[in-house]
């Protein structure tokens, strides 16, 4: 014992840090000088670097039509608004998701209907029907984390109730679901290129996603304030628009997510198979073989968390909990009346779950320390 705790405090502190932007946007030439010849031909507001980038996004998703946006929730408000949701409409979405999701739902007029989660994090599948009723219009299953809830099952239920399917795919790009990319199976979908995506602009960005002709044409046209043209209105809209400064970033982002993918699935496997010895204090995530997950939050169940969380960030690791108050217990939630009782695996997870980095830049060694360090708070 004796022994044990001295070779625990010998290990030298090495830095796991959770941010990884200062990273990426080291080496930032490429961006600069596509910067300079944007500067210079003054295209600041749509124009050839939004359409480049808007195409480029097209064949890579696998999806007809797409529609940059200025961030990833008026991505999902434009979603909804296409689809005519309104006031006295009922949508269904998860309780473990970003305030976004619902923030989305509530900023059309319509009432947020929550379901718990399963043990894989996801849209708890069997827990949607129960929810339906005549004011429901729509589904919004996220990619919670950069996997994917059963959306076979979910795609079953909407057909049947004849519900709008929109997906949250806001952490899912560079993601597959049964070979196809999340985002790829609602009627009208949305994307988010915030800092902390897969795919990545310095600052914000977001994208909605269609192979509907009709709605697409509605959303280019509503996305800039209604117009047809310079002088002609068709209906009154709003300006949602992506920054082409922001096109470029996003478009170099592209050319490179695969290799961003590829390394934060194989840091999530190495993670995986070392976690998968500390249980039953650590459970390493669930996952569905068949998909490939973006790995944008790597999140573990574990026994005393809060404490664990600490003593990591003693050990120089950083890491986040996402998130300790689910969205059926905020301020603003109180007014549905959601009952407790029916939330039963996000509370549990509220409670229990950390996510550790994960990220591209991230070494063997620095991974392997993380491990060391979890193994050690549970032995001393
Ligand atoms: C990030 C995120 C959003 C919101 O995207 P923004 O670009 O930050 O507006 C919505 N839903 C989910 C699941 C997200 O992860």
């Amino acid at each position: 014992m004796f022994l044990n705790v001295l070779m625990i405090f010998m290990v030298k502190k090495i830095k796991v840090p959770f941010n990884y932007l200062p990273y990426e946007f080291k080496n930032n030439s490429k961006i600069i000088s596509r910067w300079k010849r944007l500067i210079s031909s003054t295209q600041f507001t749509l124009g050839p670097y939004i359409e480049n980038f808007e195409n480029k996004f097209s064949n890579f998703i696998g999806a007809k039509y797409c529609i940059s946006t200025n961030n990833g929730t008026d991505a999902l408000i434009l979603c909804l608004k296409s689809l005519g949701i309104k006031k006295g409409d009922e949508v269904i979405t998860v309780t473990n998701t970003f305030y976004a999701t619902v923030g989305a739902i509530v900023a059309v007029g319509a009432t947020p209907i929550l379901v718990d989660c399963d043990d894989r994090y996801q849209i708890d599948h069997n827990k949607i029907k129960s929810k339906i009723n005549k004011k429901t219009k729509a589904i919004i299953p996220v990619h919670w984390g950069g996997a994917s809830p059963n959306m076979q099952n979910i795609l079953k239920i909407a057909n049947r109730y004849k519900l709008h399917l929109i997906e949250d795919a806001c952490m899912g790009i560079g993601g597959k679901y049964q070979n196809k990319s999340p985002g790829t199976f609602g009627i009208v979908n949305a994307f988010s290129m915030h800092p902390l995506k897969s795919l990545n602009v310095m600052g914000d960005g977001g994208m909605v996603v269609t192979n509907n002709k009709k709605i697409a044409s509605w959303l280019l046209k509503y996305r800039n304030h209604g117009m047809v043209n310079r002088d002609k209105l068709e209906f009154w809209g709003i300006n949602a628009r992506l920054q082409p400064l922001q096109a470029v970033v996003a478009s170099y982002g592209l050319d490179k997510i695969d290799k961003v993918i590829d390394k934060r699935l194989r840091n999530a496997n190495y993670l995986d198979k070392k976690l998968s010895f500390l249980n039953p204090n650590v459970i390493a995530p669930k996952r569905d073989k068949k998909n490939i997950e973006t790995n944008a939050l790597y999140m573990i169940l574990c026994k005393k968390r809060d404490k664990l969380k600490d003593y990591l960030q003693e050990q120089g690791i950083e890491t986040k909990i996402h998130y300790p108050i689910p969205l059926h217990k905020q301020k603003p939630a109180k007014k549905y009346k959601f009952k407790k009782n029916e939330f039963k695996t996000a509370e549990y997870q509220s409670k229990h779950l950390l996510t550790l980095p994960v990220h591209q830049f991230l070494s063997i060694k620095q991974l392997s320390y993380m491990v060391k360090m979890i193994d050690n708070f549970y032995k001393i």
